[in-house]
């Protein structure tokens, strides 16, 4: 695998917190009032630096969706996931755009939330372990 392709962004930036990778925009965040399993997340109309993982049907809150986890692109670490499909009229506004969850990326000031603490446990047991 060669080096991967980062591009920097500019003006109030959310960034992986593993590694620093710029990841989106303030500007660009369409919803803050999103929630995920594990706490707060994000809507943003465009993020960068990410890979995009195999899409899958999920059931969710809001209905069926067919979504993707979304990797920075420098570290693997999963950050969010990405909407690309919604069946409900009333979520298709969602389709295109990705989740970032908050406790996984460092705000514009540098800013971090943690995640409910059950959430946090897991999430270093797994890295101990070794998964991401
Ligand atoms: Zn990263």
């Amino acid at each position: 695998m060669g080096r991967p392709f980062v591009v920097t962004l500019e003006g109030k930036i959310y960034s992986c917190k593993y590694c620093g990778t710029h990841l989106a925009l303030s500007d660009d965040i369409a919803s803050r009032a999103f929630q995920s399993r594990n706490g707060r997340a994000y809507l943003f109309r465009k993020v960068a630096n990410v890979t995009v993982g195999e899409s899958e049907e999920r059931k969710m809150l809001t209905g069926i969706h067919i979504v993707a986890d979304i990797f920075c692109v420098q570290c693997g670490s999963n950050v969010g996931w990405k909407y690309e499909t919604a069946h409900e009229e009333s979520q298709k506004y969602k389709e295109g755009k990705s989740v970032l969850e908050r406790f996984k990326i460092l705000g514009p000031d540098g800013s971090l939330y943690w995640a409910s603490p059950e959430a946090h446990i897991g999430e270093l047991m797994s890295r101990v372990l070794g998964f991401f």
